[in-house]
């Protein structure tokens, strides 16, 4: 027997209504290229949506174009995202830090018909126009006054089409399968691969990631993205933001300025922010050296790569700032699991509470995990046992977008194949350990380069640090540690490896310590240890060079 509820589909649309109407006046604040603090309201995004939208029609784009940008996180960039995913379109992200030839491919590969493009990020475009025939045309996401010279074809003005289009606009009923953003994995190896997500997925992260053990969002908060909305749509954040009629705040191109990040927290009442560890980093600093306050920040979500305890401390000991540690990926749309309190781990004391901070959390209800070992057999959630990470559920990709030969991420039973390794206690909380393809194998048994990493970096002088893999001839495979020193500091590789010995295995402990100035980041801002390998390819460690 069917129920007789309404049919209503789960669309981005609904979310937008609902955020004009019920929330007309909440406020959007952003910093842009052409204004150092654009303030406006939910109604006016909205009413621009809809000009947009018949700025899309008029420029001749398909029903279901893709249509890219590539911009920074701001007011235009919000539009564009219900416009495009509302009107039937695929707003197609591109990351901008993305190398010319891989910004050529997923432009190609995705056949987007038009770019919008922020200023900063028109001459990038102008090197590869020649060789992406496809796209039709290119808008500059400014105003006349600020709009610049350029040799791309066919190119407009965001603010002039926008000025001369029409404020009304019927927008079209769509299943809720229809595809509404589209977002290429910073893939280390091989061609990026294209995560479709649909309007029902965006909805229903959206619902989750509002939830209390969640981001536990509200009309009384103040959102600040600093991932990148070209980033899997910003966690998420445009959507589930004006799902429960937040002020939102967009740094624009000043995402990595941790004055003006500060500034918009302290003056524009941000009590909740998103990044991944390497943005917060600079924010802690400046907020030390200067003493300043970053109240009312209340939660901070970070991502993306394993937050060290040193950093969740700070933000709790300095700030009163809880950090909400978050695991997931571009093909979840990105959230999997998030650190949140269940009594038993809010009773934990002294090391095992931090043992637990460090924890990546639970899954969102609507996100299945399991770990299995090399046979595909499930293993035991004892917190200890370690497996490869499989997941499937409401925002989970079912698919890569027009893969061309094979992906075996996704396994005929249902389940995604993360590529991560964890371990996962009997409450369901998961510790992330390793990428499969960054652990290191000593004598056979596996050794966490996270941990390591996490160890190292709570050393007072160290600012950044990472552990790879390097052979051994005995061991198949020993840690070497590689640092970068915080200003000043003279701390030695003997020092940390002393410190790290207080706090691992003996038998993990690294065999080495190289001191460099910087680490390679991939485009997200994660460490990038292929490019590390790359770099340390000739290295070899002090007992196997004799
Ligand atoms: P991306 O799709 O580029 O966002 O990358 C997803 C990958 O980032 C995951 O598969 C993990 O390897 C890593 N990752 C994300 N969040 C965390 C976290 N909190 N701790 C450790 N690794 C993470």
């Amino acid at each position: 027997m069917l129920g007789l509820m309404m049919d209503m589909p789960l669309t981005l649309t609904m979310i937008m209504r609902h955020g004009e109407r019920s929330h007309a006046q909440q406020e959007i604040v952003s910093v842009t290229a052409d204004s150092p603090r654009h303030r406006y309201t939910y109604a006016e995004c909205f009413r621009r949506a809809r000009q947009l939208a018949n700025v899309l029609r008029s420029l001749g784009a398909s029903a279901d174009a893709r249509i890219g940008t590539l911009g920074w996180n701001d007011y235009r960039h919000m539009e564009l995202y219900y416009a495009i995913s509302c009107s039937g379109r695929v707003c197609h992200t591109i990351n901008p830090r993305l190398f010319d030839a891989q910004i050529e491919y997923i432009v190609n590969h995705a056949e987007d018909e038009f770019l919008f493009v922020d200023v900063s990020f028109v001459s990038k475009l102008e090197a590869i126009a020649l060789n992406c025939p496809g796209v039709r045309g290119y808008v500059v996401m400014t105003d006349a006054a600020h709009m610049p010279a350029t040799t791309l074809p066919n190119v407009h003005c965001y603010e002039t089409l926008l000025a001369s289009a029409a404020d009304t606009y019927e927008w079209p009923d769509l299943e809720e399968s229809t595809a509404g953003g589209l977002c290429y994995t910073s893939g280390t190896t091989g061609n990026p691969k294209g995560v479709l997500y649909n309007h029902r997925s965006a909805v229903m992260m959206a619902y989750a990631a509002a939830l209390p053990d969640a981001a536990n969002l509200s009309a009384m908060d103040g959102i600040l993205p600093i991932v990148p909305m070209f980033h899997v749509n910003a966690w998420g954040l445009p959507f589930a933001g004006v799902l429960v009629g937040a002020k939102m705040v967009f740094p624009g191109p000043r995402l990595s300025a941790p004055d003006i990040l500060a500034d918009l927290i302290t003056e524009e009442g941000v009590t909740i922010s998103a990044g991944v560890p390497t943005v917060c980093l600079p924010l802690l600093d400046y907020a030390a050296q200067t003493g300043r306050s970053l109240a009312p920040l209340a939660r901070f979500i970070i991502g993306g790569s394993a937050c060290p305890l040193s950093m969740i401390e700070a933000f709790r000991d300095r700030h009163g700032v809880k950090v909400l540690h978050a695991w997931g990926m571009t093909e979840m749309s990105p959230l999997g699991t998030v650190n949140a309190d269940n009594p038993k781990s809010a009773a934990l004391t002294d090391s095992a509470r931090s043992e637990q901070l460090l924890s990546q959390g639970r899954p969102l209800p609507g996100v299945e995990l399991k770990i299995t070992d090399d046979d595909n057999r499930d293993l035991p959630w004892d917190g200890q046992t370690v497996g490869a990470l499989k997941v499937r559920g409401l925002w989970v990709c079912r698919d890569y977008y027009r893969l061309d030969g094979a992906g075996d991420a996704h396994q005929a039973d249902g389940w995604f194949v993360t590529g991560d390794i964890c371990s996962i206690d009997p409450s369901g909380f998961v510790r992330i350990t390793d990428r499969a393809k960054d652990v290191i194998k000593s004598g056979g048994e596996w050794i966490s380069s996270i941990d390591l990493e996490n160890a190292a970096m709570g050393h007072p002088d160290v600012a950044e640090a990472a552990v790879i893999g390097v052979p051994h001839p005995k061991w198949q495979e020993r840690p070497l540690l590689v640092v970068v020193k915080k200003a000043g500091a003279s701390i030695e590789g003997k020092a940390i490896i002393q410190w790290l010995g207080e706090r691992v295995a003996k038998w993990w402990l690294p065999d080495d310590v190289v001191f460099v100035d910087e680490l390679p980041h991939t485009a997200t801002g994660k460490l990038s240890k292929l490019e590390l390998r790359k770099r340390l390819a000739d290295y070899q460690l002090p007992d196997v060079a004799g």
